[in-house]
């Protein structure tokens, strides 16, 4: 099958914070490999706007350094790259100044696409809003792409909203959350809306239980500071996981169009009960051999902010009532693994002589480090020895099937900037989304403030707190083990 790649129309980006270190690692690398597939071409235009003394030519070689560094693969075609980097222009610009504004005015064209990248702190959404407002870059058809942390509670969000929302609508405003730019998070919702197969099973009838894991095996790094403010829950439970909760429990929407989707994405989160105090549990992780303990990585001695969150959630809905979904994430975990566990009852009825709970059907949606989808079947072992029953994969990516050019799929942050430039807002949270997922999380932070609650310290390279198995056993379920 030979691969669909569907050219954009001529576009401007300006990247705020083009000097940083989104940008060096996710943002140029990626819009160079879209160049290289062919799919924005010489007529669009890349301008990076920071603070920072750099020119164009300057500015093209920290591009061309970022994408060797991060795409060594494809910065060998000489001519790619040299066509992709005669794309970039560089103006500087003070958020918070004067500076620059005049000549990012003048750098930015009327007659094509337009989108602003905000990959700088959120403190300055407030300054950059405005200035464009006030230099009348703030045109109708103009996106503006906004970065993760997106608040750290329910009022700084609604904050962070009220400010974007006093220079552009809702459908100019891009939040994004790569992990729905996922080539197999998409794939999830093809597999269930696309097929007959899955849907009439997919209730609490059907499915025991659900599990989704985003495991590291990284430590806090560089991050330690913002880390240590944010923790598991912030970072990542309130956004990514639960985005994948959303795709994995919603309603089949209407139609796929971005407010269908994420109409019925919002209908989940509202659907959440409270999360019981012994239904969550926190760890922290302690020093290893020669890897230095949380506290010590973050310079906090009493530090008392989680690396690891695992919890039982429910649902209340019709479909989902009885069916508990469990969530973990973790850093320095055994390894660097993210699914989800799509487990299945057992048959109401076995004819075979095994023991309950032993053969399932398990759909695993797998995110890291290789992406891809497989469902558990139960089968006879062959050969001769009576009617012995095994557990086999079926590999449902078809990566195969559909030859290798399917299989080389855009990343995510790749995939979700041609999304911004096609107007395309069905893998963006919506603002109404991104409240309601606060609004369900911090009561859970403020009972571990109130209750004064520490983590649990868990050893680097195991699976968290044994209290973290407990959640699941005293339920008489697993977790399923965290490998790649
Ligand atoms: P960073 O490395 O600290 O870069 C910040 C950028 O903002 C720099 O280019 C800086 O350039 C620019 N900047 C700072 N003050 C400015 C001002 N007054 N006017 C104009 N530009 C200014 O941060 P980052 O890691 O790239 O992260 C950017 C955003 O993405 C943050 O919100 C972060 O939370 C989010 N994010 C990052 C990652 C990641 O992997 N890095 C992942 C997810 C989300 P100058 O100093 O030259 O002005």
């Amino acid at each position: 099958m030979v691969s669909r790649v569907i050219p954009v129309d001529p576009f401007d980006l300006v990247i705020f914070g083009g000097t940083g270190d989104l940008a060096r690692r996710k943002i140029l690398p990626g819009l160079f490999r879209r160049f290289c597939a062919g799919q924005m071409g010489a007529e669009s235009r890349i301008i990076g706007a920071a603070r920072t003394d750099l020119n164009t030519q300057s500015y093209r070689d920290f591009a061309k350094d970022a994408v060797r560094e991060f795409e060594p693969g494809g910065a060998k075609n000489a001519k790619h790259l040299k066509g992709f980097l005669e794309l970039l222009d560089y103006v500087v610009v003070d958020a918070k100044g004067t500076q620059g504004w005049s000549d990012l005015t003048k750098a930015v064209r009327d007659d094509v696409i337009r989108a602003y990248y905000f990959s700088v702190g959120p403190s300055l959404f407030d300054d950059l809003a405005e200035r464009l407002h006030k230099h009348k870059l703030d045109c109708p058809g103009c996106r503006i792409v906004v970065e993760k942390p997106f608040g750290h509670d329910l009022a700084s969000a609604q904050e962070l909203n009220q400010i974007i929302a006093k220079y552009f609508d809702e459908h100019q405003i891009y939040r994004i959350d790569h992990y729905l730019g996922k080539e197999t998070v998409q794939n999830l919702m093809a597999i269930r809306f696309g097929n007959m197969l899955f849907e009439p099973l997919w209730n609490s009838q059907y499915i025991d239980h659900i599990q989704l894991t985003v495991a590291e095996e990284v430590g806090v790094g560089g991050r330690g500071e913002y880390y240590d403010r944010s923790g598991a829950m912030r970072d990542m439970l309130q956004n990514h996981l639960m985005q994948l909760l959303c795709l994995i429990a919603m309603e089949p929407p209407a139609k796929f169009n971005p407010d269908a989707v994420r109409d019925e994405k919002l209908k989940v989160i509202r659907a959440l009960d409270e999360v019981a105090p012994d239904d969550v549990v926190r760890g922290q992780y302690e020093a290893a051999h020669d890897q230095a303990g949380f506290r010590e990585q973050v310079g906090n001695p009493d530090s008392t902010t989680e690396s690891f969150v695992a919890m039982r959630a429910h649902i209340s809905n019709w479909r989902w009532a009885g069916t508990p979904f469990y969530l973990r994430t973790g850093k320095r975990l055994r390894e660097r693994a993210s699914e989800i566990a799509v487990v299945f009852k057992d048959a109401p009825h076995s004819i075979f002589d095994v023991e309950a709970g032993v053969h399932r059907n398990i759909l695993t949606i797998k995110l890291q480090p290789n992406e891809g989808i497989e469902l558990g079947v139960t089968i006879k072992e062959p050969g001769p020895g009576g009617m012995r029953l095994v557990d086999v994969p079926l590999d449902m990516t078809f990566a195969e099937a559909l030859g290798p050019e399917e299989a080389d799929f855009p990343d995510a942050y790749e995939r979700l900037i041609m999304d911004v430039i096609r107007g395309n807002q069905t893998l963006f949270m919506r603002g109404d989304e991104v409240e309601a997922a606060w609004a369900w999380t911090d009561p859970i932070i403020a009972g571990w403030q109130e209750r004064g609650e520490a983590p649990l310290p868990y050893a680097s390279g195991s699976s968290g707190p044994d209290d973290a198995l407990m959640l699941m056993h005293r339920d008489g379920r697993r977790w399923r083990e965290i490998k790649a």
